[in-house]
């Protein structure tokens, strides 16, 4: 059984049918990436899966729990963090704050481990703790997001978009400490509009055109894939 099973769910924006039936799995310990240009669905799938716009139809589980209606506010407890597109941070709170709001429903000694541990990945907000959100870069702001989704610590992270409007320098520090991540035992689901990033960095894929699944495979078979490579490689 895998960690996250989606099978066949369809979302809708009012009249607007964004997903038209997605299925996709995520193992344990896996990094997945959904990739597809602008509108496929990719930010609607993680939406989904949080609660924030639940699935009108289909099934969504989670370490075998039916997770399709529980609302977006109790994902969490379930071991599940979405890092949103465009970071959303709370731009008046310091990093301090906002990175405890990320673990706002967890009691112990543990936070202080993992706040430990947030600020070794990200030197760099150790160095911001006490500085409003807001004033930091969009890497920075980045970094916070992928931080305090950590804060929860989640068996699966969810990621939409890491490496928009950011730097390329700090894209590679984000995707390091996205391995980094993985490697200590969290499954990663990542939504990528570049897809050498996604690719690069994920075992498996699944591309995504107008609120379907066209194709799925691992990250190489997915490279090699002459559409693929028109599409989404640029080459
Ligand atoms: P992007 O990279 O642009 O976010 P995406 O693959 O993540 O692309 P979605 O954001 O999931 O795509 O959008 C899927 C479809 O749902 C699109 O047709 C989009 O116009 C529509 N959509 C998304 N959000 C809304 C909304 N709040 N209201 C109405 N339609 C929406």
């Amino acid at each position: 059984m895998a960690l996250l099973e989606v099978e066949e769910i369809r979302t809708h924006y009012g009249a607007i049918e964004a997903l038209k039936g997605i299925s996709l799995t995520v193992e344990e310990g896996e990094v997945v990436t959904l990739i597809g240009s602008n509108g496929a669905g990719k930010s609607t799938t993680l939406r989904s899966i949080s609660g924030l716009t639940p699935a009108s139809a289909g099934k969504i589980s989670f370490g075998g729990e039916d997770i399709t209606r529980v609302p977006a506010h109790h994902i969490v407890e379930y071991g599940i963090a979405l890092a949103p597109e465009g970071r959303h941070c709370f731009p008046r709170m310091t990093v301090r704050e906002n990175l405890d709001l990320g673990a706002h429903h967890r009691r112990g000694p543990e936070i202080a481990e993992d706040l430990e541990k947030v600020y070794e990945l990200f030197p760099r907000l150790r160095e911001r703790e006490r500085q409003k959100a807001g004033t930091m870069s969009g890497g920075e702001q980045q970094m916070l997001a992928i931080g305090r989704a950590l804060m929860a610590r989640p068996r699966l992270l969810m990621l939409d978009e890491p490496s928009m409007g950011i730097a390329p320098i700090l894209v590679q520090r984000i995707y390091q400490t996205i391995g980094e991540i993985n490697r200590s035992g969290v499954a990663i689901l990542l939504v990528e509009q570049n897809a050498n990033y996604a690719l690069d960095a994920a075992r498996r894929g699944y591309v995504l055109e107008t609120g379907r699944v066209v194709l799925a495979n691992d990250s190489a078979a997915l490279r090699n894939d002459p559409e693929v490579q028109r599409a989404y490689l640029g080459t």
